[in-house]
């Protein structure tokens, strides 16, 4: 069986490695970028306690490797921006193991490493042809111009949330917008930083979320509901007027906020900025011959940093699945599902996120039982 991957980010790195070896199966794998090129990922993220479960069970040199190279994500809290505690979850409550901080950089240089020499870079997917057997042959733009290398069985479109070969197959996806906007900063002047494992600190719905990263630097994301329009005022991209969203009005900050503002202010060129948004799932096209994983399949709401989590499951089930000779359609049978309940539940956790919520009750719903099975559900519920 040829099988051809679209993009070695996350998804397609862990499918293309847990396929390399298998008899049967011949695999080529394209990505855009240069090899050793992961700059266009400058921050960091949290990958959650199921992600490392999938490694465990199905790629235990992978889980290894993970964990060597970040911190364990091991504390949940949440504050008001004044430093009241409205939250405390250790993660081993609603897990059997601790996530990971990592920076974007370094996951990719590690999900990348097993490929290297293996993978076709510089490869822009562009278009599709089809061969006389029917098999989708795809097109790509290279600096020597197009390139083709014949017909795939099954070509695996793991270029991310504006896929490529989504958009080929099946047509854009349309963008479901939660009205948030969401900016991300990677500050690397942390030596009086003062915490460390991942908080979040609300004034009203203006939710500020942090951690340490790896390698001396600090990972700040700032959210706050967008109007009507979906636009970000161009008038709240200044420090002061970020100041003014996060700091409370009539108390001082707490020192965690108070550092954040502060950073906030002093790399504000650097700031990435984007709006929120889910689109419709889609596992398969071109009757069965794409199949998509990770966010071109089912990009999330990053609220409950699940975006690379899920793509973690989807490389190594797509992987277990495809190299046991399994096809595409169980490799549906068993995402489908499973990534629905992650995307929907990550909508539902967004709710103190919302223009005009109540974050004190909306936080404290989130010590209940209620949430903290569907938790515990996230985090351990893996195939
Ligand atoms: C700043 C930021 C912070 C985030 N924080 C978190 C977090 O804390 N926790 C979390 O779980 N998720 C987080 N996410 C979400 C996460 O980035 C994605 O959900 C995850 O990367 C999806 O993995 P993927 O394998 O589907 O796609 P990607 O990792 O996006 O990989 C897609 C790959 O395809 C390649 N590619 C794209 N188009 C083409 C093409 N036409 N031809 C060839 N190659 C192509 C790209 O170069 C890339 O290598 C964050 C996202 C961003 C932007």
């Amino acid at each position: 069986m040829r099988i051809g991957i679209i993009g070695t980010g996350v998804a397609g790195s862990l499918l293309a490695e847990a396929l390399q070896a298998k008899p049967g199966v011949e695999i080529t794998a394209f990505e855009r970028a240069a090899p050793g090129d992961h700059a266009e990922a400058g921050t960091g993220l949290n990958i959650g306690p199921n992600a490392l479960k999938a490694l465990r069970l199905h790629m235990p040199a992978r889980h290894a490797s993970l964990r060597a190279a970040s911190l364990p994500w091991e504390r949940w809290f949440i504050d008001l921006a004044d430093g009241t505690r409205l939250f405390d979850l250790d993660m081993r409550d609603v897990a059997e193991e601790p996530g990971v901080r990592i920076r974007w950089s370094e996951l990719y240089r590690l999900l990348r490493e097993p490929l290297a020499g293996r993978t076709r870079n510089g490869h822009v997917l562009e278009a599709l042809e089809e061969d006389a057997a029917g098999r989708l042959v795809p097109v790509f733009r290279t600096a020597e111009g197009l390139a083709r290398d014949g017909g795939f069985d099954l070509l695996v479109g793991a270029d991310g949330r504006y896929s490529r070969l989504r958009a080929l197959t099946a047509g854009e996806p349309d963008s479901l917008p939660l009205n948030v906007c969401i900016w991300r900063l990677l500050v690397t002047d942390v030596a009086d930083c003062p915490y460390d494992d991942y908080g979040q600190w609300f004034n009203g719905p203006h939710r500020l979320l942090s951690f340490r990263v790896p390698g001396g630097a600090v990972y700040i994301a700032g959210a706050f509901p967008l109007p009507e329009d979906g636009q970000i005022p161009e008038a709240l991209k200044t420090p002061a007027a970020q100041r003014a969203l996060f700091a409370p009005a009539d108390a001082p900050p707490g020192p965690a906020v108070a550092w954040m503002l502060d950073r906030m202010a002093t790399e504000f060129d650097d700031i990435h900025w984007a709006r929120v948004a889910t689109a419709p799932m889609l596992r398969q096209a071109a009757g069965g011959r794409a199949l998509f994983l990770g966010d071109s399949a089912q990009a999330m709401v990053p609220t409950l940093g699940q975006g690379a989590t899920q793509a973690v499951e989807c490389g190594v089930v797509a992987g277990m699945v495809l190299a046991s000779g399994g096809t595409a359609d169980e490799v549906a049978a068993l995402r489908d599902p499973r990534a629905g309940f992650v995307r929907d539940f990550s909508v539902e956790a967004s709710d103190t996120l919302r223009a005009g919520a109540d974050v004190v009750a909306g936080t404290r719903a989130k010590m209940q039982p209620a949430f903290l099975a569907k938790l515990r559900r996230l985090y351990t519920d893996v195939a």
